[in-house]
């Protein structure tokens, strides 16, 4: 429960915010501190106030559900909306000094309600942000206007456009603390420097020292928009931000706070603002599998982790480990892979280095805890194995075999496998159901998605350890029914399948590129084929098509492709021609393109508009999902939307293809298969029947 506790100490009132675990905004907190500070006006003892967070953190932020209710369009009533702001407005006119006392997260409204406060005192460890827009909102409750005035426009633009969070140091230089103390000190120098202060305070929203000069204003504001013009493609929150921030300096700080309301209510009517904030809980919720981590095991700690295959994948998992703190063992098949398997990692490491995520210190540290080693025995006594060994049966069926005879009973195993089924690899394996999927995305030391994968034989506690380890290398797990492609590959299936389906009906490659572009993916199907090989996914393809042969289209282009050594990027000419690490759009294809349409006996052309072809395009994607989901694969709708945002860069503004489609309505998406299937009279697509049965009812596609 809530609670604004209220206790005195000479004449300074000591208000300590509890709300466990991190002390966000909720109303009942808000309330609290309403409540308080009208009992610190009415005494006649107390002359100052400070200001606490319980559990050695300030206020980590808003209330989310609360943002997510308003932003679902749940009317705000004027109260609730300006009940913060006005709070905040309200400690700031204060005629009684109140300082601020940071440890931990001072974000978001935490900032804000700190920067109403007339002086801050940060610990070392202290965390100040307002990262508001990451969730597609800006700053509601004076951010926009005060941290400008406390630290300076540029500073300030910077920190809330990057979301990024200043540590103490920073916050010290920058003038948005005036002092950093030791964490058991904080109190009482707070309570110090309270007592100290005389007459009024300083006033936050009406200092102007650090403001530019009315005619830099444009110039910084213009520097910033190009900063981040690559980050904030179809979505205007950043804007509104800049908006709310030039409209305060043109105006005045009152009539700043005036805009700023109205830029956040434009920013939480956007899809944006409930697409990121529906990521914000799937990521959240896919941490959570029923049977498994409601279960209360005790999770152990994974010290020595040990990786068997050092080539692409390996090295980048042994990476991910290192950096967490991990010791690493990789092994290798023999010397010169195991040396190989050290280099690429290494050069990771010296990447992360250079990039100022690692110290000197960390960056000798990590090197001195790995082992290459040519002798899988040297993994034995690991308290995880992830084996990323070539993609063949026999030789993960080996491994495996050796894996379970030497590990410890209660080493973790799993493989990186992406196209073979478990039950393949541990088929006749004793004790081969100990053996999960934990499938990484490439480069794994970059990317955050693991799919978890288990099957109705897995322990349940394997795979909460499992879930346990994939969060403790600070990636996010989803957890996956073993199905061949799991689940990013096997949605992303006939979305491959489709963009053939397009090519041979006349849309043009680029084309193609470019709507999928424009719509918001990092790249195009094409773009993506060659990145990961045009042979990679042929091979892949084929896998996937004889799995669930009834709904398979394959067009000839790739293996064509292929046939005249178009790899893709890895050597220079796919479906584009690389020259300086640049994809250039290559006439040659269309001789390709042409071949492909004449083996195909050259099929009418579709008339498809750009928004089509993203419907086509993704409302397969989506009719997948329904499979996997009722097949009981998935746990949650929101999962896809999670893997696809981290495992494919679906865009967050856009909150994944089931949020995406749910705006359409199931009904129409079904309704837009079956117009499809008649014309091109493809199994591809045939609504599944989950999606048909939501379609009939006019049902959500996301969980109730
Ligand atoms: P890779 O060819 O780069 O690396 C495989 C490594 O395994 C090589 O270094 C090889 O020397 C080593 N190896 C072969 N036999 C071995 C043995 N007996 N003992 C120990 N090591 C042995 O391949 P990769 O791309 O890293 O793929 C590895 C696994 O990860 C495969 O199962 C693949 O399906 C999966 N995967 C790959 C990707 C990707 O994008 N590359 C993504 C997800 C999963």
């Amino acid at each position: 429960m809530a609670e604004v506790h209220f206790r005195a100490q000479g004449g300074v009132a000591i208000l300590t915010l509890d709300n466990p675990p991190l002390n966000p905004l909720s109303e009942a907190l808000v309330n609290g501190l309403w409540e308080a500070l009208e009992r610190l006006q009415s005494s006649d003892t107390l002359t100052s106030c400070v200001l606490i967070g319980a559990r050695d953190t300030f206020v980590a932020g808003a209330d989310i559900r609360r943002l997510q209710r308003l932003a679902k369009g749940g009317a705000p009533s004027g109260a609730e909306a300006r009940s913060l702001s006005a709070l905040i407005a309200s400690l700031e006119a204060s005629s009684k000094p109140i300082v601020a006392a940071i440890d931990g997260f001072a974000l978001g409204g935490g900032l804000e309600l700190a920067m109403g406060c007339h002086l801050r005192l940060a610990t070392a460890s202290a965390k100040l942000g307002l990262p508001e827009l990451k969730l597609g909102l800006i700053p509601g409750a004076g951010g926009t206007q005060r941290l400008p005035r406390l630290i300076g426009l540029e500073p300030a633009v910077e920190c809330m456009l990057s979301s990024r969070q200043l540590d103490a140091a920073e916050a010290l230089e920058l003038g948005l603390v005036s002092g950093v103390v030791a964490r058991a000190d904080l109190l009482e120098r707070a309570i110090a420097l309270a007592s100290s202060l005389q007459g009024p305070a300083p006033k936050s929203s009406e200092q102007s020292e650090k403001l530019p000069r009315p005619e830099q204003t444009q110039a910084i504001l213009d520097a910033a928009r190009q900063q981040f013009k690559k980050l904030f493609r179809n979505v205007d929150y950043p804007e509104l931000c800049l908006e709310a921030v030039a409209h305060g300096l043109e105006h005045g700080a009152a009539a700043g706070l005036r805009h700023e309301r109205v830029c956040f209510q434009k920013c939480l009517e956007r899809e944006a603002a409930q697409s990121l904030i529906h990521l914000f809980f799937a990521e959240r919720a896919a941490g959570k599998l029923t049977g498994v981590t409601d279960q209360g095991f005790e999770r152990r700690r994974i010290e020595r982790l040990g990786v068997v295959g050092g080539g692409t994948m390996g090295s980048g998992i042994a990476t991910a480990a290192l950096q967490r703190g991990c010791s690493v063992v990789v092994a290798e098949r023999d010397s010169a892979s195991a040396d190989a398997a050290r280099g690429r990692v290494e050069r990771y490491l010296e990447h992360a280095h250079a990039r100022g995520r690692l110290s000197d210190v960390q960056l000798a540290d990590a090197r001195a805890r790995l082992i290459c080693s040519p002798l899988l025995s040297d993994v034995g006594d690991c308290d995880a194995v992830i084996e990323a060994a070539t993609e063949d049966l026999e030789l993960k069926r080996h491994i495996f075999s050796q894996l379970l005879d030497f590990c410890r009973a209660d080493t973790l195993l799993a493989t990186n496998t992406s196209t073979l089924p478990l039950e393949r690899i541990t088929a006749g394996l004793s004790r081969g159901t100990r053996v999960l999927g934990a499938h990484f995305f490439s480069p794994a030391h970059v990317m955050r998605l693991v799919e978890v994968v288990h099957t109705p034989s897995s322990a349940p506690e394997h795979v909460d350890a499992l879930l346990g380890l994939v969060k403790a290398l600070k990636k996010t797990a989803v957890a996956v029914g073993s199905c061949v492609g799991f689940l990013v590959n096997r949605v992303m299936m006939p979305y491959g399948q489709a963009a053939g389906l397009l090519i041979d009906r006349g849309v043009d490659p680029y084309r193609l590129d470019r709507v999928m572009t424009a719509f918001g993916m990092p790249m195009g199907p094409c773009r993506v084929s060659d990145l990961a090989g045009v042979d990679v996914g042929v091979f892949a393809g084929s896998i996937l098509d004889s799995a669930y042969p009834g709904r398979a289209y394959r067009s000839p282009l790739r293996r064509l492709l292929v046939e005249a050594g178009r790899l893709g990027e890895k050597c220079g000419v796919g479906h584009y021609r690389y020259e300086d690490g640049k994809a250039q759009e290559d006439p040659a294809l269309a001789d390709f393109v042409e071949r492909c349409r004449e083996e195909q006996g050259n099929p009418a052309p579709l008339e498809l508009a750009d928004s089509d072809i993203v419907e086509l395009l993704l409302f397969l994607v989506v009719n997948e999902a329904c499979r996997v989901l009722e097949e009981g694969h998935a746990e949650r709708a929101s999962d896809v939307d999670l893997a696809l945002h981290l495992g494919m860069g679906f865009p967050g503004y856009r909150g994944g293809p089931m949020i995406w489609a749910d705006r359409r309505g199931s009904a129409y998406v079904a309704e837009r298969l079956q117009s499809w299937r008649a014309q091109t009279g493809l199994g591809l697509f045939e609504p599944s029947p989950r999606l048909s049965r939501l379609a009939a009812a006019k049902a959500s596609l996301l969980d109730p």
